[in-house]
């Protein structure tokens, strides 16, 4: 049974010990119910990300955690980033919580030709709540760095040269390779999904253009939230 965890980066450092911010107080001591003295794991991102072994400690109702050993922590040797059509709510939050915990780095949300969203509607509430979903999901799943998505741009704004050089595209076509064939197994790694409306002619010679590899998932029409889930699933069990 894993142990309850909390982010040590949002915890403020005082005389040896983290004083609890209170969102995570609810969570540990009215969600969980930890008790004075019990073990939790605590996530810092500093040092290349470490896990440390707390102890849970009350004085007055202030809440802290003191540190009582390390943890081990094996860092992922694929870094993936995924570059997602934006999709109706329902879908993308299905690809935002498997992101979260399959451990995906990045997320690039792009408005497609075909896609359904846009952009302008009501982004910043939307990508609070996308961060909200990623935060929990992350923390769940035990990752120091929690999944990180970036503002929703259009397809002819993305920003090739920041991308990994290693590159596929799921690409529903008789010419894309099997996803299995594709040996992304440590580095870093950028997949593309298109939308429910699939990619325009125009986005997908403009994938190949910039180097993405078109892979195929299966002779099975996928939804575009189980192509980008099942295409992150097989990239990080293949490094496990
Ligand atoms: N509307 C298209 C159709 O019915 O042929 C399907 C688009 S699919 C729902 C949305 C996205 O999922 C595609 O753009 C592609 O990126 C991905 N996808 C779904 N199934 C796939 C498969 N078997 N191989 C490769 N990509 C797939």
């Amino acid at each position: 049974m894993s142990l309850p965890r909390v982010r040590l980066d949002r915890c403020t450092r005082e005389d040896g010990v983290w004083r609890l911010d209170a969102p995570q107080v609810r969570h540990l001591v009215k969600s969980l119910r930890c008790y004075d003295g019990a073990a939790v794991e605590g996530l810092l991102e500093e040092n290349g990300g470490m896990k440390l072994l707390m102890r849970l400690e009350s004085k007055d109702g202030v809440y802290c955690l003191r540190e009582t050993g390390r943890l081990e922590r094996t860092p992922d040797k694929l870094e993936i980033t995924l570059l997602i059509a934006l999709l109706k709510a329902l879908q993308f939050d299905e690809v935002l919580r498997a992101s979260a915990e399959l451990g995906v780095g990045e997320i690039l949300p792009v408005e497609c030709e075909r896609s359904v969203p846009k952009t302008g509607e009501r982004l910043p509430q939307k990508t609070l709540r996308w961060r909200k979903i990623l935060d929990e999901g992350s923390l769940v799943a035990g990752s120091v760095f929690p999944t990180k998505i970036n503002p929703a741009v259009k397809f002819g704004e993305i920003p090739w040269d920041s991308l990994p050089e290693n590159r596929i595209a799921a690409v529903i076509s008789p010419a894309s390779r099997p996803i299995s064939e594709i040996a992304a197994r440590e580095g870093q790694v950028v997949y593309a999904v298109g939308p429910e409306g699939d990619w325009s002619e125009r986005e997908t010679s403009v994938l190949l253009s910039r180097n993405f590899v078109p892979v195929t998932l299966g002779k099975r029409i996928l939804r575009a939230s189980t192509a980008a889930m099942a295409g992150c699933a097989w990239l990080r069990l293949g490094t496990c």
